[in-house]
């Protein structure tokens, strides 16, 4: 333990949460007195805003990230026997929603620079049971979405965006959640658009994919107590949705605090010493994290904690060498580019709310 207080934390969601403190005590009240909490209301108001925010024609709520993925699978009828490609380098969930629906992850290698998915490497990974490119926007930069699209269509494979990283973040001026067939987002807490506990959506302009969802994460039922598929229990509920709707009006302003920040550090800091993030000219990221690479990782983390600075790497195993994922038979050497990619990574301080006074005191350490 550091005995003195920490100068900059690694993320600090108090600030965002007392800009808006009476917005949220209002839409607590106003769920409370009006008394109805699954599926109301507020609910319906949200999904239509953030839909409209995505540019899709459809946004349904669902209990989390995770559920979101894995309901997009199972409604289009992926499982058992078929195979989904799924990036080498990302948060685990992502593989996760592919074995929940019960098919297999086929991971494929990022592009070192961007840290997704190598769209020129995915041809190669497709086989007759492949279904679906399971594409991940990670860190809040959106991935190669034309080139990636070209593949689905020749294949005739469904494209789904994993864009629980990606709130607003945007491809060649078009908003992430309505670049595929239909996207995954969540609002964890830390997430650039979170709730207070959990929560997730399905964006998608496939009306019939929107309305499976619906059907699927209540229980298989459209009519109360008539139930026409084996369904799931996944909802965001009225709280988390009032909520939402008062965080959702300044995502943008918080992105663009993000984006600032970013800017600044790719300007100050060392790029002899470290690898700084690469932005193409077509992405505009909206920063989840902000994430540098460095030779000497646990020198510099421990650097950074002594100085008062946290920090976090994101992330340390990748998912194919999870004991979790043994059975695949994936070892170590198997995916280098992920590999040398998470032996590297470290996240710095990376908030709304974060002052440019905290950044330089980052920078110079
Ligand atoms: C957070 C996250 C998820 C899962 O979201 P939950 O709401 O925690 O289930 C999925 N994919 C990625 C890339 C994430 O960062």
């Amino acid at each position: 333990m550091v005995d003195h207080i920490l100068k900059v934390p690694f993320l600090d969601l108090k600030i965002q949460h007392a800009e808006l403190r009476s917005r949220l005590a209002a839409a607590f009240d106003r769920t409370l007195n009006f008394g109805w909490f699954i599926q109301g209301h507020e609910l319906k108001e949200f999904e239509q805003e953030f839909a409209e925010y995505c540019d899709a024609t459809h946004c349904v709520g669902v209990g989390n990230g995770l559920d979101a993925l894995h309901l997009i699978l199972r409604a289009y009828e992926i499982g058992e026997g078929d195979e989904v490609i799924v990036p080498s380098n990302t948060y685990i969930a992502t593989w996760l929603a592919v074995s929940y629906a019960g098919a297999k992850p086929v991971p494929v290698e990022p592009d070192e620079r961007t840290y997704n998915i190598d769209p020129a490497r995915i041809a190669g990974a497709i086989t007759p049971r492949t279904k679906a490119i399971l594409v991940v926007h990670l860190y809040g930069q959106p991935a190669d979405m034309d080139a990636i699209n070209e593949i689905g269509r020749r294949h005739n494979l469904k494209v789904i965006e994993d864009a629980a990283q990606a709130h607003g973040a945007l491809y060649k001026g078009r908003r992430v959640g309505s670049l595929g067939d239909a996207a995954g987002f969540s609002f964890y807490p830390g997430k650039n658009l979170g709730a207070i506990g959990d929560g997730g959506a399905v964006t998608t302009n496939d009306n019939v994919l929107a309305e499976k969802i619906r059907i699927l994460g209540n229980y298989g039922s459209k009519i109360k107590y008539h139930n026409d598929v084996k369904g799931y229990n996944s909802r965001l509920d009225e709280l988390q949705a009032s909520f939402l709707r008062e965080k959702l009006k300044k995502l943008d302003e918080w992105n663009k605090q993000r984006q600032l920040l970013a800017r600044h550090y790719l300007a100050q800091l060392d790029a002899n010493n470290l690898a700084l993030p690469f932005v193409p000219d077509w992405a505009e990221p909206v920063w989840h994290l902000a994430v540098i690479r460095s030779k000497t990782r646990h020198a510099l983390q421990q650097h950074l904690t002594q100085t008062g600075i946290g920090s976090m790497i994101h992330y340390p195993i990748p998912p194919h060498l999870q004991p979790a994922y043994a059975d695949l038979g994936l070892e170590n050497g198997v995916f280098p580019i992920a590999e040398h990619i998470h032996q590297e990574v470290l996240s710095l301080p990376m908030y709304p709310g974060l002052s440019t006074a905290q950044a330089d005191y980052v920078i110079n350490a």
